[in-house]
């Protein structure tokens, strides 16, 4: 199956449109129903072609035409005709092969169907009224077809009849499919983008509070039921307040998102990071001892002391320090708060030390 996949993707490039346009899925399901009409309307061409059966060749070009048409003038910026023209294309089209070909026990009105998906998929949800209008006009154009088509006709003898039965079964399906893929995609990526919302702090693109401390407590009830160690910390830049009367709040954004990709690229992976607070950041990890938190923040500590930030637009470069305060786990530990509130403590003791430190919350807290 792997052969196809070229031709999957140059197929879902010719749907895509670039650029951010609210609209996008309504007209990918404008696009996809064009071109898979397009792609009906050639293939049954191409059978009558070789029956022999000249007129349905013609109809089945002319209305494959029809939808290059409307494909075009959906990618040419007429997404509002184009979104119309496909009920209208598309009843004419049924209706002419039931009366003039095929007869009403072809089924071949079923197509209609794909009309009621398009309806829901292809016009905007507050506009409920296009919505039942196209809804209410392919089921009168069935009843209609229904009632008024001659049940059969000299062309369709039993075999067309089935053939287009099925076709039209087929059709249908792969359309609503097809319809149905696009808005599930929309909805999975919606669903990534409001996690992404919910979870990632916009400045500095590490996780927010409530994502990091969420990991903090899952970690640690893991520590607990597997037995194993590990260490929370948290980390706080030193002076930070003076970087933002100095140079301005702007160049105190830019330290906070360089500081805190340098937090980022240098824990583990299985590590977690997030923002804590204002330049505050907690990082948790799991199954770690004291001694390795202990060089991994130590590592960070460096790497942040050793980056010269450009400011302004100038030659010159910043400085910026931080303090570490790390915790882990011990005997007397129930929950996961109190590991973060001696990890703070510990912080707050790196500042009192003279900060640029990273302090282990021990009983002898230490600066390392
Ligand atoms: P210390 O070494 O004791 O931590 O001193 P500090 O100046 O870093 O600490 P303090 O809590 O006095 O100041 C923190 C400052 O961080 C105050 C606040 O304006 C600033 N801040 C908080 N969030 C942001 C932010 O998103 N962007 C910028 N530019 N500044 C922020
Ligand atoms: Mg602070
Ligand atoms: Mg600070």
């Amino acid at each position: 199956m792997s052969f196809l996949k070229p031709y999957i993707l140059r197929f879902a490039a010719l749907i895509a449109i670039n650029g951010a346009d609210a609209d996008l899925n309504r007209k990918q399901v404008v696009n996809i129903t064009y071109l898979l009409s397009a792609m009906v309307g050639i293939m049954s061409a191409l059978v009558f072609f070789v029956y022999g059966w000249f007129t349905e060749s013609v109809v089945h070009i002319l209305g494959a035409m029809v939808s290059v048409i409307g494909y075009l003038l959906s990618i040419k910026g007429y997404a509002g005709c184009a979104r119309v023209l496909f009920p209208l294309a598309c009843a004419i089209y049924v209706s002419i092969c039931t009366f003039r070909f095929y007869g009403s026990d072809s089924n071949f009105a079923w197509l209609l169907i794909i009309l009621a998906a398009y309806s829901v998929t292809g016009f905007r949800v507050d506009r409920g009224k296009a919505q039942f209008v196209v809804c209410a006009f392919a089921l009168m154009m069935f009843a209609f077809i229904e009632l008024f088509a001659p049940k059969t006709t000299p062309y369709a003898s039993l075999d067309v009849r089935l053939l287009i039965a099925l076709s039209t079964f087929v059709a249908s399906a792969c359309m609503i499919v097809l319809i149905a893929g696009v808005v599930v995609t929309k909805l999975r990526k919606l669903n990534e983008h409001l996690r992404y919302l919910a979870e990632v702090d916009d400045l500095t693109k590490v996780h927010n509070r409530r994502k990091v401390l969420a990991e903090a407590a899952n970690v640690f009830a893991d520590s607990m039921l597997s037995n194993q160690v590990c260490c929370f910390a948290i980390l706080d830049l030193d002076h930070f307040k003076s970087i933002n009367d100095r140079f301005g709040h702007e160049t105190g954004d830019l330290v906070l998102q360089k500081t805190a990709a340098v937090m980022k690229n240098t824990i583990r992976k299985g590590d977690w990071i997030g923002r804590y607070g204002g330049e505050e950041f907690v990082i948790i990890m799991p199954n770690t001892r004291t001694e390795e938190a202990l060089k991994l923040m130590e590592s960070v500590r460096i790497q942040i002391s050793d980056l010269r930030l450009a400011y302004n637009g100038l030659d010159k470069k910043l400085r910026v320090t931080t303090s570490i305060g790390i915790a882990g786990v011990d005997a007397e530990t129930q929950r996961y708060e109190q590991v973060l509130a001696r990890a703070d403590k510990a912080l707050y003791q790196a500042k009192d030390q003279g900060r640029n430190q990273v302090v282990f919350a021990g009983k002898d807290m230490e600066a390392v």
